[in-house]
């Protein structure tokens, strides 16, 4: 076997047999990440280095539009943060280019009811799992691991299971904004739970697969499908006027959106949780966090908590796990995502020039920390749509924002 296998039911990844030419160098690029020969974990590299694009993602957009032109539901879509930093690569903008305020204005003119952001729902996750830490030093339930990429647990669940019980609890940020848009966002607009469509907007093809386990997401479409639907739909994307997110569920904090780069889920957890212990905004270098910024494989620091010193660690693409495995375990907190990069270089992403892969990404982690560093609300305790949303909601219903990934 000399390319990776695609079967007629993976959910996530799909071959155009005509396009290829049988070069080997998706399974090279899949070793590369994955370690295991042919066995997949859906972060979509392959799709990025086919040089002919016969890889694509399983696509989805089309039932997503039926959705959209019958009058019976109301179709709700929220952006993943790394997605605005990207879609500009189809329409003639600088690698980089921020564009939040097209990418909401695109999604309107498509015809969403309602456009929410899914920095809300990484505000969310970063709440509950910088609680879970402080839970877990006091336990000394240590070392716990970030769950916030599919692909990352499934590798867990499939070759390191010894270690499935130190994975964060909390769901992904993609997860707990389905379950708040079917419970928070259908009681607050009287809209029946069954007639209200979710579409998750992402970087990533892994996140299909997410979707078959927490179906409160209806759908998952990615970058690279949504330009399609751009361009199917004849929109001057170029030229479109900013528009802001819905309010509710809408816009998220700096920390939020930072969950799209390496090292992001970490920095923006440890901003929270060192609110959270001593009752104060964290010092400047959390807003800053130079040591754990960047694309090199490992990441490390000691971070001073007030109550307690946390050795932290971030693993940048997955391959990275098998030959630091053991060392790993001494931390105390560590992030992992599957892909270079993290999520700003995700297999649903639009293709580029191969050999410009490495500086494209770069241009996109840059354009994240600058907005980061632009917004007043960097911290989710901050946010004021998720203190509403625990204040009249969370607190006082059964939301399942946490899971058990023994049983999953
Ligand atoms: S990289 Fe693309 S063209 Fe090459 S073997 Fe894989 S699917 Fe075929
Ligand atoms: S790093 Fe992000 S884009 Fe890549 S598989 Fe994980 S969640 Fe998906």
């Amino acid at each position: 076997m000399n390319r990776v296998e695609v079967n007629k039911d993976n959910i996530c990844l799909n071959r155009i047999e005509e396009k290829c030419i049988n070069c080997g160098t998706c399974l090279k690029t899949c070793k590369s990440i994955n370690n295991f020969d042919n066995d997949c974990i859906n972060c979509g590299q392959c799709i990025l280095t086919c040089p002919t694009g016969a890889l694509t993602p399983k696509y989805d957009y089309k039932e997503v539009l039926n959705y959209i032109h019958d009058t019976e539901h109301t179709v709700v879509v929220f952006t993943a943060p790394a997605v605005r930093v990207a879609i500009g690569d189809a329409f003639g903008f600088e690698p980089g280019s921020f564009l939040e305020g097209k990418l909401v204005s695109a999604l309107k003119v498509i015809g969403f009811d309602y456009v929410f952001d899914t920095t809300f729902g990484a505000d969310l996750t970063i709440m509950e799992e910088a609680n879970e830490l402080i839970t877990r030093v006091k336990n000394k339930d240590l070392p716990m691991f970030t769950s916030c990429c599919p692909s990352w647990v499934l590798y867990v669940q499939k070759y390191h299971q010894g270690i499935i019980k130190n994975l964060s609890t909390c769901k992904s940020p993609i997860a707990m904004q389905g379950a708040m848009i079917k419970s928070y966002f259908a009681d607050m607009y009287e809209i029946p739970k069954e007639k209200i469509i979710s579409v998750s907007l992402t970087p990533c093809i892994s996140k299909k697969y997410e979707r078959s386990l927490y179906p409160d997401t209806d759908f998952v479409i990615t970058t690279s499908e949504l330009i399609l639907m751009i361009q199917e739909l004849g929109i001057d994307f170029k030229n479109l006027k900013d528009k802001e997110y819905d309010k509710l569920l809408g816009k998220g904090s700096g920390g939020g959106l930072i969950f799209g780069v390496s090292g992001g889920v970490m920095e923006s957890i440890l901003r929270t949780a060192y609110y959270m212990l001593n009752k104060e905004k964290a010092p400047k270098d959390f807003y800053e966090f130079k040591a754990i910024r960047g694309e090199k494989n490992i990441k490390d620091a000691v971070v001073d908590m007030g109550e307690f010193y946390l050795k932290i660690a971030v693993v940048n693409k997955v391959s990275t796990i098998n030959e630091n495995f053991d060392k790993l375990l001494d931390y105390d907190f560590i992030e992992v995502m599957a892909c270079p990069g993290g999520c700003i270089g995700g297999g649903g992403q639009p293709l580029v020039s191969i050999k410009d892969l490495s500086d494209i990404r770069g241009s996109r982690i840059n354009s994240m920390y600058q907005s980061d560093a632009s917004l007043k609300v960097k911290e989710s305790y901050m946010n004021p749509e998720i203190r509403d949303a625990y204040d009249c909601y969370i607190n006082k219903r059964n939301i399942e924002l946490h899971t058990d990934h023994s049983k999953k």
